[in-house]
């Protein structure tokens, strides 16, 4: 390496087991700067949601080769990178140091005198422990733990593990990469000497809502893991640990565990819920229906900003698009908060509240709980009693509240962002709704309903109808738009927002399903 290194710009980043609560803080605040990020096919997707949208974002399969000949490619796409001064995240599942080839990067780095620093991750048998509820040691009976690689390569110098140590290791053994060997494993584990009926447990996806696991005596784990259809990739423990798994997790027990829930918000406001889902134990997909976009006349906002400050005594804004969207012109206009004067803000709901104190404006008038237009009137009506009102907001909607407000005061209603219909029906959250693979639909908008089933063909019109598919929409307006496409709504938020949806959701899962709930 160089004698005075400059600041290094290539991170090995542990991506952890897939759990995005489970990324550190340093892989998301460099996953955030990177501009490059050069991810391992057995990367979570989920975690490249936390790069920079900006940055340029590779999977090692992409590159040309065959694994193990990626390599060079890998090598050399980062030092070129890094020479170019670009931030390079080179993103890996679990720990990059552990059956990561994380040292071999590190020692191509060196030798082309490339600075880098290394960030460690939650490996598999850790978060495998810790969601199935499994000790690793325990002071009583288990004091080792040992990580081991089911998949040694053949060629490598002094060839093979040696399993006859590792029968007699004191302590849980955690194989990595073991699956497809599974049978040749357990019969060396048990020709020296390992007990057959020794506890074990295969465990896929640990840490997310689509973990599954199966439990055996070392003897029949292979028969059991066929039986069950689990598959490559997953981890295997072995020991008396295993005995003290209980029938569930803590985590296994969450309310919509393994539950597939649909997110269909545009994809910049879809975090939030994703993440509500995944500490609930659900599996989310996302599909965003609806892309926001600036206005394509900015003609009226911008009179509607010139009669600033004294021209308006209120300001209603009906989504949190709306109040960026408002914010954002107001701004690059070059104004700023002292334009508003002691104009008053109303907000039809708490997410909208929480937009306009973003910008450390209070609303004055949220509707306390039917966060509709309907709510919003009836908050309304007698404050903006013979006043001048600004609705902002998108190019479409019901027109209830201008037409409601107009009785009273003097209502103009400007667009400050449109949305359009945007359902990727290529998508892949498509094609497992298309599969029967997604149960619950969550619905956040008419027009978001709209838009996704107006697309929906006889198979989905029919999953629907059969209940494989729940429609959950977040008010009753919502509801009727459902219902107006001609699709039964099984349940409606009783608060209209993004939990009051999630909380449909857990009484629908709490119901005993159907047995003849097959897709
Ligand atoms: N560096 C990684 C391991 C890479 S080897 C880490 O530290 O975890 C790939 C193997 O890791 C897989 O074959 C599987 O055995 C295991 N693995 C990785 N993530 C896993 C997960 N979420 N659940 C179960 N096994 C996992």
């Amino acid at each position: 390496m160089a004698e005075d290194s400059p600041e290094p710009l290539v991170f090995l980043v542990g991506a952890g087991p897939g759990d995005p609560g489970l990324l550190t803080l340093r892989a998301v605040d460099l996953l955030r700067r990177a501009h490059l990020v050069v991810y391992d096919q057995l990367v979570p997707k989920r975690m490249l949601d936390f790069a920079n949208p900006e940055a340029e974002v590779i999977c090692v399969r992409d590159l040309p080769g065959l694994h193990p000949d990626k390599y060079p490619h890998i090598y050399t796409l980062m030092i070129e990178a890094a020479r170019a001064g670009r931030t390079v995240v080179r993103l890996k599942g679990g720990d990059p140091l552990i059956f990561g080839r994380g040292g071999e990067e590190a020692e191509q780095m060196r030798e082309a005198g490339i600075a880098y620093e290394i960030v460690p991750g939650v490996t598999a048998a850790l978060a495998a422990a810790a969601y199935l509820d499994i000790p690793l040691t325990h002071r009583m009976h288990t004091s080792a733990v040992a990580l081991i690689t089911g998949h040694e390569l053949p060629q490598k110098p002094g060839n093979k593990i040696d399993w006859e140590q590792i029968a007699r290791f004191p302590g849980t053994l955690a194989i990595y990469m073991g699956i497809a060997r599974l049978t040749v494993l357990v019969a060396e584990l048990i020709r020296f000497g390992k007990d057959p009926d020794t506890p074990a447990i295969i465990v896929e996806r640990a840490s997310t809502g689509e973990m599954r696991s199966v439990t055996a005596r070392l003897e029949d784990l292979e028969a059991v893991r066929r039986s069950a259809g689990l598959e490559a990739p997953g981890l295997i423990l072995i020991g008396e640990a295993v005995r003290h798994r209980m029938p569930a997790s803590w985590f296994e027990r969450k309310p919509l565990f393994g539950r597939r829930v649909l997110v269909t918000r545009p994809r910049h406001q879809a975090e939030e819920m994703i993440r509500k889902l995944e500490l609930l134990g659900a599996v989310p997909h996302v599909l965003p229906t609806m892309t926001i976009t600036e206005p394509d006349d900015f003609g009226p906002l911008d009179d509607a900003l010139n009669q600033l400050p004294n021209g308006w005594q209120w300001i209603v804004f009906t989504s949190a698009n709306g109040v960026q969207g408002f914010f954002k012109r107001l701004l690059s206009r070059g104004k700023d908060l002292r334009m508003l004067g002691n104009v008053k803000f109303a907000a039809i709901g708490p997410k909208t509240a929480e937009a306009l104190r973003h910008y450390h404006l209070n609303a004055d008038v949220v509707p306390d709980s039917t966060f509709s237009s309907e709510g919003l009137v009836d908050s309304l009506r007698d404050a903006v009693r013979g006043q001048r009102v600004l609705l902002a907001r998108a190019n479409r909607g019901r027109e209830l509240l201008r037409d409601q407000l107009a009785e009273v005061a003097e209502v103009e209603q400007v667009t400050v962002y449109c949305q359009s219909d945007a359902v990727d029906v290529n998508a892949e959250a498509y094609g497992s709704l298309r599969r029967g693979e997604i149960e619950f639909v969550t619905l956040s908008s008419s027009n978001i309903a709209r838009a996704l089933l107006n697309t929906f063909d006889e198979t989905l019109r029919g999953r629907v109808q059969r209940r494989v598919i729940k429609l959950v929409a977040i008010s009753p307006v919502t509801g009727d738009a459902i219902r107006s496409c001609g699709l039964e709504v099984a349940a409606e938020a009783t608060t209209y927002t993004t939990d009051g949806m999630i909380e449909a959701i857990i009484q629908l899962a709490a119901e005993p399903r159907d047995p003849d709930d097959e897709p």
